[in-house]
């Protein structure tokens, strides 16, 4: 009897250890796809203050376009002096060449402020760059432990799960035959008695039942029918 007493204790250990394992096993994913989501949103930042940065050298260089585009212009009036036959043609030409470089004087001020504006971004990148950058870093390790956790915890379900079969291999026929068939009921077949209750389905255990169980005999729950198995002596 004291032999099939210690048997129910490690195959409720082995439950116990079975179950924490499976728990842990299901909170992994969902923990690791937290992570990803934080690793995405550090990556969405650094590419955001990119996206500025960009923005501003593209307007920059819209403004290089205009200031030629107006010189050529300018250039084209200058070019047109020669030909021109009256004094209120000549006097209507000087005043589109003025026109045109007073623009060019207006965008060339552009650009410098354009200029400051691509540097300064481009210096803000660089330090949120560097900070998202480790952020993410940071985080793709902490991914990498998970996956090296999940890793350990499936193999050492699967020796709990062989030690089980092995224990129950060792139980005579009938407690075999019980502990099989609520197994297979619940995906659990013991149960430790916690304040006089079923662990499993808080039952309430009959004191007289707890003695049986301390002097080795098989009893099952009145409700879940699980072996109870008291924790400690
Ligand atoms: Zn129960």
């Amino acid at each position: 009897m004291e032999n099939l007493k210690d048997r129910f204790w490690s195959l409720a250990a082995c439950d116990q250890a079975s179950g924490d394992l499976l728990r842990e096993s299901k909170r992994i994913p969902t923990k690791v796809a937290e992570l990803e989501a934080k690793a995405e949103a550090a990556r969405d930042v650094a590419d955001a203050s990119k996206a500025r940065v960009d923005q501003a050298d593209a307007h920059r260089r819209a403004k290089e376009v205009e200031l030629q585009d107006t010189e050529a212009q300018r250039e084209k009036f200058q070019g047109q002096a020669p030909m021109v036959k009256t004094n209120q043609e000549y006097t209507a030409l000087l005043h589109e060449v003025e026109v045109a470089t007073q623009k060019i004087s207006a965008i060339e001020e552009e650009i410098l402020v354009a200029m400051d504006e691509s540097d300064r971004r481009l210096a803000e990148y660089k330090i949120v760059e560097k900070e998202q950058g480790e952020i993410e870093a940071g985080l793709r390790r902490e991914i990498d432990e998970y996956g090296k956790r999940l890793v350990e915890v499936e193999r050492d379900l699967k020796v709990q799960e062989e030690r089980r079969i092995t224990e129950v291999g060792l139980l005579p026929d009938a407690a075999k035959l019980h502990y099989t068939r609520i197994h297979k009921r619940h995906g659990t077949a013991t149960a430790w008695v916690v304040n006089g209750n079923c662990g499993r389905c808080h039952n309430q255990i009959p004191p007289e039942w707890i003695n049986q169980v301390i002097r080795g005999e098989m009893k099952a729950c009145g409700s879940c029918q699980r072996i109870l198995v008291i924790p400690e002596e």
